[in-house]
């Protein structure tokens, strides 16, 4: 059968079981999904703004978008948007590799129980456009969001963490209001036009609540998305998310 036509879940299973103790990219014996040389392609502790999470250069703290802009919420950020991570990132998003999203899932999963920050149990994912979702077949966010949740349960005993606060954990989709065309084509300008309206949310009854994305090309999403969880009555977004563009 061609791999292409294997459904999702079955090629999860296959990847569990083949490769088992070994790294997803090399085959070399790991108790990650990722090998200790191939993660360090990965650049998880790459330099970034401590506003956004853009790569910066060593001596620089604030991106250049952040001397003039103010946040209202944290973004954390796994990897630069560039490299194995950009590789990685194509192969989910248009090779129909969704299995790929462990990587990030257990990374993420390990990254937030050593912070010992407390973890909101209130997701909501960024959605993709319907004509990306009809190509691609699978939702990544929503894929990344429930890989991340049990890669904190599978985790969670070797940390001080409850595991009922993790089971508790819920995961929404956030639904766009309007047909919208697709991000990848606009500027930076247009991307900022667009308004939290684009976004529909039901009454939230979490003060803080995470918001899910993928990869963070401008802010302009992440920022329409947030603004409309906080008209919905969330007091805190956190924003978590694969990459962010150089
Ligand atoms: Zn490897
Ligand atoms: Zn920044």
């Amino acid at each position: 059968m061609a791999r292409e036509k294997l459904s999702t879940k079955l090629k999860n299973l296959v990847y569990l079981w083949t490769k088992n103790k070994q790294c997803y990219l090399c085959d070399h014996p790991s108790a990650r999904y990722l090998c200790q040389y191939c993660r360090a392609y990965l650049e998880l502790d790459y330099c970034h703004c401590t506003l956004c999470s853009a790569p910066t250069t060593d001596n620089v703290t604030r991106c250049r978008h952040c001397k003039t802009e103010d946040h209202i919420h944290r973004i954390h950020c796994l990897t630069p948007y560039r490299g194995l991570s950009k590789a990685l990132l194509l192969r989910i998003k248009f090779y129909q590799q969704p299995h790929l999203l462990r990587i990030y899932a257990q990374e993420f999963a390990l990254r937030l129980l050593q912070s010992n920050e407390e973890i909101p149990t209130t997701w909501y994912c960024v959605p993709s456009s319907s004509k990306s979702l009809f190509q691609r077949g699978f939702q990544q966010t929503n894929v990344f969001a429930k890989l991340l949740k049990q890669e904190l349960i599978r985790h969670a005993k070797d940390s001080d963490l409850a595991l009922a606060s993790l089971q508790a954990i819920r995961i929404h989709a956030l639904q766009q209001r309007n047909k919208q065309q697709q991000q990848h084509h606009l500027s930076r300008k247009q991307r900022h036009k667009r308004r939290h309206t684009d976004y529909k949310v039901e009454a939230i009854h979490a003060s803080h609540v995470v918001l899910i994305d993928d990869i963070i090309t401008t802010g302009s999403t992440i920022n329409a998305c947030a603004e409309a969880l906080l008209h919905a009555g969330a007091q805190q977004v956190d924003v978590w998310a694969l990459a962010h563009t150089p």
